[in-house]
């Protein structure tokens, strides 16, 4: 297939502008919320402007039966009632955009189940104080992860070869039953549990700057699928908990986990060398498809990070990322640098295009 005759379908839904919390707690002091709505439509911009991409709005599909398959059906609950939770405060309060954030944790089952009568249950699942819950919050997250399995299927029926799914709000922090770092349901996770029913055993290449602990969580013991991530070293950056490199998988699944943890002040040729083995681990696994997460926020220019790559490596990722030649969902996850966020997406997408035949 030539350049001309290959096309990208970009998978976006305006529905994720329906969760925006103002703020974040950032080691307890107020900010403003990073994980901003423009994030998303500058990537939009970008990658409609390029001449192989075409945009799907697609209709609900997903059903909560099959997220209940990466997820529990009790953080499914938790995240629809704790949204309708908020819309009643907000007409109780007379209050508009409130945000329910995690601030009790419980740490066994009873404080769990005491916590959950109360008004004050937002930490019930969360590991963190960055995922708040605002009355549209089930709405955005469920069309997200819509996006991220609408992708799916039409990669797994073979309709395109690579497909790109605008996710807002992100998910590769999200875990079986865990919410936290911006992240309610991880649509990486929903994307390849869907690519594996259909096509079989597969890959996920996490190129975020952090940890994937979510998705490294839910697929800790399927061996089916290769769970593979490139960030920065958790003993010095979040999640802090997860990444190391001796995470090889449960028992089930032992080395189908590879975690390639790297130094804060990465530059190209070092994070092209860790591409390298993780390509080279991925060739070995012999997928059937490739679920890439997608986050910006290893460039150069992102405000909350500490790596050093340029602009140009990114099509260079995107090159040999598509010399796997495999078909092949890039499910959108962090990135900060919001304005130019779209041109690195643009130059990782036309990476990938160059290289596929
Ligand atoms: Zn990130």
């Amino acid at each position: 297939m030539t350049h001309r005759f290959f096309r990208i379908p970009i998978f976006y839904s305006a529905d994720h502008n329906l969760h925006q919390p103002q703020f974040e707690y950032d080691r307890g002091v107020q900010i403003s919320y990073q994980e901003q709505a423009r994030r998303i439509e500058s990537v939009r911009e970008a990658l409609l402007q390029l001449t192989f991409t075409q945009e799907f709005q697609p209709d609900p599909a997903l059903t909560v039966e099959q997220i209940a398959r990466v997820h529990t059906t009790t953080l499914i609950e938790h995240l629809r009632e704790r949204s309708e939770f908020a819309r009643q405060q907000e007409q109780v309060m007379g209050q508009d955009d409130l945000y329910l954030y995690p601030w009790i944790y419980p740490l066994n089952q009873q404080m769990r189940e005491g916590l959950l009568k109360s008004p004050d249950s937002a930490g019930c699942y969360a590991f963190d104080t960055y995922a708040p819950i605002g009355k549209n919050t089930w709405q955005a997250v469920y069309a997200s992860a819509n996006l991220a399995y609408c992708a799916a299927l039409s990669v797994s029926r073979l309709e395109w070869r690579v497909a790109y799914a605008l996710c807002r709000p992100p998910g590769h922090h999200a875990g079986n039953e865990m919410i936290g770092g911006y992240c309610y349901l991880n649509n990486a996770a929903i994307a390849a549990d869907q690519l594996n029913q259909v096509l079989g055993r597969g890959a996920i290449l996490d190129i975020d700057y952090h940890h994937g602990n979510g998705t490294q969580e839910i697929f800790w013991n399927d061996p089916n699928i290769l769970f593979v991530s490139i960030h920065a070293d958790p003993a010095e950056e979040y999640p802090f908990f997860s990444g190391f490199a001796e995470e090889r998988g449960g028992e089930q699944a032992y080395e189908a986990n590879l975690n390639l943890p790297l130094p804060k002040e990465c530059d190209d040729q070092t994070y092209l060398h860790a591409l390298s083995q993780a390509l080279d681990a991925i060739k070995g696994f012999q997928p059937n498809w490739l679920v890439l997460s997608a986050g910006y926020d290893t460039c150069q220019a992102d405000p909350s990070t500490f790596f050093n790559l340029t602009d140009d490596v990114y099509s260079e990722i995107g090159k040999r990322i598509g010399s796997l030649n495999l078909p092949t969902e890039i499910v959108h996850e962090g990135g900060y640098a919001i304005e130019h966020n779209g041109l690195l997406s643009a130059r990782l997408l036309s990476g990938i295009i160059d290289s596929s035949t």
